[in-house]
């Protein structure tokens, strides 16, 4: 099963990605940890990537896109993999298009988080972080033993100004002007699946695992 995972924010994509990853054994590849591990690994690309990343500045397309191209070959990726964060642009869609083609291979399906704006502002700015241990916390889902208190450390518990809801609203619409051409693109090759992300986790679990059931079939 080769597919990639798309959704703004606090979709929950991270939550499903790892679900996914214990219920069909499909390795995560994410943009960050390949990039980190190329450098650390001083690969090709990675000693590349390093010198944009010490200059403080982003990675270049073509840069990732090689990046991507030696994590793919690894064995245990060789029959799956599932992409998350990767890729971003529609150039980087094609890229892996082009790659995947030259290696006879195809992607089995897009799987878009679909989440209304109003509920990823519910989510996220119910979220808190500790100020010294930085643990995190969510008002709704997962509250400290004490209000505003730090169940690890007794820290006081603030709101990240990512987290404000003005600031989310900005954040999703950037995301989703970023990600149009892409969704765009893979809905026009039939491979996008846009999943409802609301209601509880295990309800939006099973969906994804009712579709992925059904592409292994
Ligand atoms: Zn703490």
């Amino acid at each position: 099963m080769r597919i990639i995972l798309l959704g703004p924010p606090g979709a929950g994509k991270g939550t499903h990605a790892s679900r996914i990853e214990k219920d069909f054994g499909v390795v995560q590849v994410s943009t960050g940890d390949m990039i980190r591990s190329a450098i650390k690994n001083k690969t090709d690309m990675g000693k590349k990537a390093n010198e944009y990343v010490q200059a403080g500045k982003l990675v270049p397309d073509d840069i990732v896109i090689g990046i991507v191209k030696e994590r793919l070959l690894q064995d245990d990726v060789k029959d799956s993999f599932m992409l998350d964060g990767f890729p971003r642009t529609l150039e980087q869609a094609k890229a892996l298009e082009n790659i995947l083609e030259e290696w006879g291979m195809h992607l089995d399906a897009v799987l878009y988080f679909d989440v209304n704006s109003d509920e990823v502002v519910r989510r996220l700015s119910s979220r808190r972080v500790c100020e010294n241990c930085q643990a995190t916390y969510n008002l709704i889902s997962m509250p400290p033993r004490q209000e505003g208190v730090c169940d690890h450390c007794g820290g006081k518990l603030i709101q990240r100004t990512d987290d404000r809801p003005e600031v989310i609203k900005q954040r999703l619409e950037t995301y989703e002007e970023q990600t149009r051409p892409l969704v765009e693109f893979y809905e026009s090759k039939g491979l996008l699946h846009r999943v409802v992300s609301m209601g509880s986790i295990e309800d939006v679990a099973e969906r994804v695992k009712e579709f992925l059931a059904g592409l292994n079939a």
